[in-house]
């Protein structure tokens, strides 16, 4: 059985920043004992339904801003998982943080209560970039926490950063890079700027109190993210995603969103989280409040669904098949293999979608490795022009 990936949202921050549109909410931070409390139970309830101990091999402590709990709710919630579900010795366990909310003692107790992996939203170095975004840290608090996780004891640290923020420059995105990079993390994530529905930061957008984003200059930082990190040794291992280089030449990736990326069972706890295990797809009820009241009366119920449950799918062949290729070519060394794909699906990758692959080779977005179908250098550019393809 292939192990599983459990995801535990934390609905929780400080502060909304000017761009996200993620489940989460501020000034709610009176709910957290509640919902620690409702998480536990939701864990034991979908191990319950599970009818056996499921195998284990990453968990991930997503937000919001999980750095609101304190180590005990943390060391709780893991104990919990470890009583019901069968942990790989050797389990990721990642908890994203915001710089500003950390501090060295709460570092040490985390890594002593099992977290092994820090992922930490940096964003950018200026500090005028970082208001614009309403984020409520600065340079300072990154080198500062970074410094404390490895006193801790982190040996495997992920920085996320942000590209194509309004008033940006090449130039300013590279001294983000070199700021970054002198931090010497094991793991960066990369993302451009989206403007999502909805947020400040769109709404400035559309009244012209901002510039629109422009997505041939967001197209040349990627570039140059790509150059910085392959000159100062990490690997792109997926569109958004560098690891560094291990001596024995293997990259230090995030073993959790390769799970997804490799389109393997992941079980979502908590308001909001997405799981797809045992053929279905499922998502919780978005509200904090709603959350913790639907688990005070938790029975279980037929696998995966718990009392949390506000949206189940069942994952036909074609979506799979979908999720395969999407998933697949996102990660941009190991592609899609026409091996795996027959095995799985008893069917030729070139049969099913040769049109589409010829097409996407002549525009020079794909390209054949062996038997590997991958995206060019140029297609990870245009990834989303390559994923609707196969939808
Ligand atoms: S810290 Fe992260 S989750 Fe929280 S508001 Fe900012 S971007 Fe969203």
């Amino acid at each position: 059985m292939n192990p599983f990936s459990i995801y535990l949202h934390i609905p929780f921050c400080v502060h909304r920043c000017a761009y996200c549109d993620f489940n989460t909410y501020a000034g709610m931070e009176s709910l957290i004992p509640n919902y620690v409390t409702a998480l536990q139970r939701e864990i034991e309830l979908a191990a319950e339904s599970a009818g056996s101990k499921l195998p284990v091999h990453t968990i991930f402590f997503g937000g919001g801003t999980p750095s609101l709990l304190d180590a005990e709710q943390v060391g709780n919630i893991l104990r919990t998982i470890s009583s019901c579900y069968e942990l790989y010795p050797d389990t990721e366990i990642t908890l994203e943080a915001n710089p500003g909310t950390l501090s060295f003692q709460q570092l040490c107790e985390l890594c002593e209560s099992g977290v092994n992996r820090i992922s930490m939203g940096m964003q950018s170095s200026h500090s005028d970039e970082l208001k614009l975004l309403e984020r409520m840290h600065g340079l300072d608090d990154v080198v500062q926490s970074a410094a404390w996780a490895r006193s801790a004891g982190f040996d495997n640290l992920s920085l996320d950063l942000i590209f194509g923020i309004p008033y940006q420059t090449i130039e300013m995105w590279a001294m983000t890079l070199d700021a970054a990079l002198a931090i010497g993390p094991d793991h960066f994530s990369m993302y451009a700027l989206t403007l999502e529905h909805g947020t400040p930061m769109q709404k400035r957008v559309e009244l012209r109190f901002l510039p629109e984003p422009d997505p041939d200059l967001a197209a040349d930082m990627y570039e140059l993210a790509s150059e910085r990190m392959e000159s100062n040794g990490y690997g792109q291992y997926e569109i958004s995603n560098w690891g560094k280089r291990q001596s024995n030449g293997e990259i230090k990736w995030s073993r959790h969103n390769l799970q997804y990326w490799r389109s393997l069972p992941y079980l979502g706890f908590g308001a909001g989280a997405h799981g797809c295990a045992g053929g279905f797809r499922t998502a919780n009820v978005l509200s904090p409040e709603r959350y913790i009241s639907r688990l005070e009366d938790g029975k279980p119920l037929p696998f995966p669904r718990t009392q949390a449950t506000a949206e189940l799918l069942q994952v036909t062949r074609e979506d799979e098949i979908g999720e395969m290729m999407i998933t697949g070519l996102r990660l941009v060394g190991e592609g899609v293999s026409s091996g795996a794909f027959r095995e799985r699906f008893g069917i030729d990758l070139n049969d099913r979608f040769q049109p589409e692959i010829e097409r996407l080779i002549n525009w020079e977005l794909l390209e054949w490795s062996g038997d590997r179908l991958r995206l060019t250098r140029r297609g990870r550019l245009l990834g989303n022009r390559v994923f609707m393809e196969f939808l």
